[in-house]
């Protein structure tokens, strides 16, 4: 029975009471007026009627009352069980179904609203499905990966990791999973070495940020099943568009690592071919210049002015040679950690002095004036290994000469920052460099395109590997058609 009829039903109920109820009282007054009131038949015919009045008007309350109770409890309680049922879908309980009696209305109402649930159950189900699908495909990937990886919230707590990273870790999946990457590296050295990069201490000091980053350039060695292996490691965060959609929200980090192992073993192969090489190639080249020497001793037997340039020919390409040959022993010494520092108390001014030495022919050649920037007060003293920094400034001086224009000019100087740090430096006003390539002259081997004077462009990165084991830095500012200012930074 829809609300309706039942609305209907019981004013209509009520209606032909209340009629019936009035009917009853027209006839009782009736008897009263039409008859004699002392007579014993007017008597009998208004206890009647009085009884039926009463009963009629009990039956009135009765059902007043009833309808009264019953009416809006046949509405409310269905609406109540609808309201139920909807917040069970809101709390994703999909199997929740209605069943709201006879009411037609609500019949219909619950009908839809079942076919909803079942839907919504289903589509649930499907996408439930498809996720775990999606991750079982996602995992599989991981897992085939054959490079180690893993992945990190931002609280870190491991999200997915391929088995490779667990036999490297040496840690079980369940062991970690959904686990604070920080709890499980308090017993873990290698993890703790993999998430210090992404763990920021606020009272970092500097030299702690620095020993972080040279960590992060340096490969990373294994010790795993009996042998060294050596991987690079690579952190990538994770962003995803964030609630308004344009803007990246970081979701956490992918940490990667390269086996390198097979590349680092080639490497050393090569450096020690170049320093077997280089150290072969030195004996003979030293013993040209000897016989040249002699050659060029007049008491021998004086030569003539061909002869002579000849000479002069052989000298500067077995001298280039030699200083091809002493870059090569030294990127070699570098590359294969032999370096080793013989550091004493050394005044910048020596160096100063040394490299203006051993530049002086070539400076003389192409006419280049050096010119020297000193402070006057005192300058502190460094505590390093004195060829090597000589080296390194030397070197500077010698491109600042080679890449300048004939009779220029260049600065050699030092001077202290009001830090206390030393620092010395190369000015010179040739061709300068292209921005692009600041940061690729230190690297082995990298030349400028297009560079014409002739060079091996092993001199800069040897150069800052030499700063760099100092604890210093060499670093370039330079502008194009400007020239060029090196500058080399002792951090006391
Ligand atoms: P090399 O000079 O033997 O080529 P370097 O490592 O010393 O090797 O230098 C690398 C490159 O940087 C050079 O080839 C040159 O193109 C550029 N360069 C170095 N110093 C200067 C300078 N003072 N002015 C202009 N270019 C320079």
């Amino acid at each position: 029975m829809n609300i309706k009829t039942k609305l209907t039903l019981a004013i209509g109920i009520l209606v032909a009471m209340i009629v019936l109820l009035v009917m009853l009282s027209v006839v009782n007054l009736q008897i009263l007026t039409a008859t004699e009131p002392n007579s014993p038949a007017a008597d009998l015919g208004l206890q009647r009627a009085l009884l039926w009045i009463s009963i009629v008007g009990v039956a009135c309350i009765c059902t007043g009352v009833g309808i009264w109770v019953r009416l809006p409890a046949s509405i409310s309680n269905p609406i109540k069980e609808i309201t139920g049922g909807i917040q069970e879908i809101a709390n994703h309980n999909y199997e929740k179904r209605l069943d709201l009696g006879n009411n037609q209305e609500f019949i219909e109402v619950s009908k839809n609203f079942n076919r909803m649930a079942k839907r919504l159950a289903d589509y649930h189900a499907s996408t439930l499905s498809d996720m775990k699908a999606a991750k079982k495909y996602m995992e599989t990937i991981i897992n085939s990966l054959n490079e180690p990886i893993i992945g990190l919230n931002n609280e870190l707590e491991i999200l997915f990791i391929n088995d490779e990273a667990l036999s490297v870790l040496n840690l079980k999946r369940t062991e970690i999973i959904q686990k604070s990457a920080e709890e499980i590296a308090l017993r873990n050295d290698l993890l703790r070495r993999l998430i210090r990069e992404l763990v920021s201490h606020p009272g970092e000091t500097a030299t702690e940020s620095k020993e972080k980053a040279r960590e992060k350039k340096e490969p990373l060695k294994i010790y795993a099943d009996n042998k060294e292996s050596f991987f690079q490691v690579k952190y990538m965060g994770i962003t995803q568009p964030g609630k308004n959609g344009v803007t990246l929200e970081k979701q956490g980090y992918v940490i990667m690592l390269r086996n390198i192992t097979e590349f680092k073993e080639l490497d050393s192969a090569k450096t020690s071919f170049i320093s077997t090489i280089s150290h072969e190639l030195k004996t003979p080249v030293s013993a040209i210049l000897m016989s040249l020497q002699l050659l060029e001793d007049k008491r021998i037997g004086a030569l003539n002015g061909e002869q002579e340039d000849l000479a002069d020919s052989i000298k500067e390409n077995s001298e280039r040679l030699l200083s091809i040959i002493g870059e090569l022993l030294n990127m070699t010494q570098v590359e294969s950690g032999k370096l080793q520092l013989k550091p004493k108390i050394t005044k910048p001014i020596e160096l100063i002095e040394y490299a203006i030495k051993a530049n002086r022919v070539q400076a003389e050649k192409f006419n280049i004036q050096i010119e020297v920037e000193y402070p006057e007060d005192k300058i502190g003293k460094l505590f390093v290994d004195s060829e090597k920094v000589a080296w390194v400034l030397t070197n500077l001086l010698s491109n600042a000469i080679r890449y300048s224009s004939e009779n220029g000019r260049v600065i050699i100087g030092a001077r202290q920052t009001d830090t206390g740090t030393v620092e010395m430096y190369v000015q010179d006003f040739g061709k300068g460099i292209d921005p692009r390539y600041h940061k690729s002259i230190f690297d082995h081997y990298f030349r400028v395109p297009g560079t014409k004077v002739q060079g091996s462009g092993l001199g800069l990165s040897i150069s800052r590997d030499f700063m760099e084991a100092h604890n210093g830095s060499l670093t370039v500012d330079s502008e194009l058609g400007k020239g060029s200012t090196f500058i080399m930074r002792f951090n006391s």
